[in-house]
């Protein structure tokens, strides 16, 4: 044995070896094992291996790449005297578990070299443990990045949808308040842009005759358009039935330029009760990038537009049909007591004339008896007719009761309200009405009664009945005719 074993301290190493789990192998130069100690395993058990191949027992040990490792190590070693070191050595154990090494050359006298095994299995697992441990530290603090930064995407949206929300409240509400259409589209197309921040908005209407959409309020574009159907994004939109969301106009070859600003066109049409009434055009600009949630948003805001728009067709019909003689088209007694009312104050709050015509068809028994009751009702629509076409547009025409009509001239005194009075009558005299030369003074006539505000009355009832008395003379004298209720005024 040319190494000294003394220097090994043979108790030591197994007391140290054993305690580290660890071995120690010293090779000679032939690469040949000159001393070996293991684990737990007394000297006397190790003899058989003093004398065989070093790289025959590593081999059989560790997998073929190791061994050479560790051998060319060894060498190396030997060569350049100096320590080396091969960390993690892998070794699958005879109860096939993994266990790792840490293999320190170190050279011995008389080109032998010293090899300790270092059992680092310990260490290597509970390293490998704690980078997994880590990388999962890491992945999932990655992905708590993410979803913090997704939470804080999705609560910015969600205020931002809050205040989208709370403007559609706002605009929905001042819609209610008005029945005018003009007035609730202003409102509209007004709260689109101001309240919603949208860029440009517009409400077409569909013209039921010319089946093309005009442009009843705007906000942001050029003027007033009308627009066939089928002809660009809008009327696409209308003719299809159908939401259409253009992100860039400038790819859109169907785009109708309407606005300098606008980047993408959303075209949403007004559907109630299954038919398409018109339609909701909004534009925004680069800074302004539609969500989907704003695309949901224009979409509730059509379907209000549309209820809000027949709503109020509905209310002014319904105001108009109250408001009006079924027979004859003109206002009725109920608007004419309402209209006198108002128009009473306004003439004696400023100080201005008002005037009132009371009119009556002469001998119109005699009328329905000769031609019968649809002929008679055929002559009191064209008495009407005439009536409204001889006065001025700030006239009001009324049907007092049955062949009786008045006429209110606001702004307007006696000897004014008498040359009225004189046309329509004229006008009446003069009309080819069905059999009209039966009637008595071979034409179909009216009387008629001026009184006006402020000579012949201080109050309504007054001025009606001046208007009355008026007539009543009229009527006294030869029928076909205009009096005065003061024969001293004109
Ligand atoms: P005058 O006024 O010149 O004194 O003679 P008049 O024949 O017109 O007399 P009066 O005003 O009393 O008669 C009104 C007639 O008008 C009676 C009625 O047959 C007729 N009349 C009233 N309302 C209607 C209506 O809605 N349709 C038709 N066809 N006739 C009506
Ligand atoms: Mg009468
Ligand atoms: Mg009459």
């Amino acid at each position: 044995m040319s190494l000294n074993t003394n220097l090994m301290y043979p108790s030591m190493l197994d007391t140290l070896i054993n305690a580290n789990q660890s071995a120690l192998i010293a090779i000679n130069a032939d690469g040949v094992i000159s001393h070996i100690y293991l684990p737990n395993r007394p000297q006397s058990s190790l003899a058989l291996y003093i004398g065989k191949s070093f790289f025959k027992l590593i081999q059989a040990v560790f997998n073929a790449d190791n061994a050479e490792l560790i051998f060319a190590t060894a060498n190396n070693c030997r060569s350049l005297r100096q320590q080396k070191t091969v960390n993690k050595l892998k070794h699958i154990s005879k109860r096939n578990l993994t266990e790792y090494y840490d293999c320190i050359f170190a050279p011995a006298p008389e080109q032998h070299v010293v090899v300790l095994f270092k059992n680092t299995t310990d260490a290597v697992l509970f390293h490998n443990e704690f980078s997994n441990i880590m990388e999962q530290h890491e992945t999932l603090n990655q992905d708590l990045c993410v979803a913090m930064a997704n939470l804080d995407f999705q609560l910015m949206d969600l205020d931002h949808a809050h205040r989208k929300l709370s403007a559609l409240y706002r605009i929905t509400a001042i819609v209610q308040k008005t029945v005018d259409e003009k007035e609730v589209l202003e409102e509209i197309v007004d709260g689109i842009t101001r309240e919603l921040g949208f860029a440009n908005a517009a409400i077409f209407l569909l013209d039921p005759e010319s089946q093309e959409l005009v442009n009843k309020a705007h906000r942001g574009y050029n003027d007033h358009v009308r627009i066939s159907l089928g002809q660009g994004i809008t009327g696409y939109a209308v003719q299809h039935r159908e939401l259409v969301y253009v992100p860039d106009i400038r790819l859109e070859p169907r785009y109708i330029p309407g606005s300098s600003n606008g980047l993408s066109e959303v075209a949403i049409p007004l559907i109630v009760n299954d038919q398409v009434i018109g339609l909701l055009d909004v534009e925004t600009t680069e800074e302004q990038a539609l969500k989907a949630y704003d695309l949901d948003l224009l979409r509730s805001l059509a379907s209000q537009i549309a209820m809000t728009i027949a709503h109020a067709n509905h209310v002014s019909k319904a105001c108009t049909e109250a408001s009006t003689d079924g027979l004859t088209n003109v206002y009725n007694y109920r608007h004419f007591r309402n209209t006198l009312n108002l128009e009473f104050k306004r003439a004696s709050r400023y100080n201005r004339p008002l005037s009132l015509l009371m009119i009556d068809i002469d001998y119109f028994k005699h009328y329905n008896d000769i031609n019968g009751h649809l002929y008679g009702d055929d002559a009191l629509k064209a008495v009407a007719d005439l009536v409204r076409q001889n006065c001025r547009d700030t006239d009001f025409v009324f049907r007092y009761g049955g062949e009786e009509f008045v006429v209110l001239l606001p702004e307007t005194a006696i000897a004014q309200a008498h040359i009225i009075a004189e046309r329509i009558r004229k006008a009446i005299a003069e009309y080819p009405f069905q059999n009209s030369s039966t009637q008595p003074g071979g034409s179909l006539t009216v009387s008629i009664g001026i009184a006006g505000y402020p000579d012949d009355a201080e109050s309504e009832t007054e001025l009606i009945g001046a208007a009355d008395t008026a007539l009543y003379s009229a009527k006294r004298s030869t029928r076909n005719r205009s009096c005065l209720y003061n024969t001293n005024i004109s």
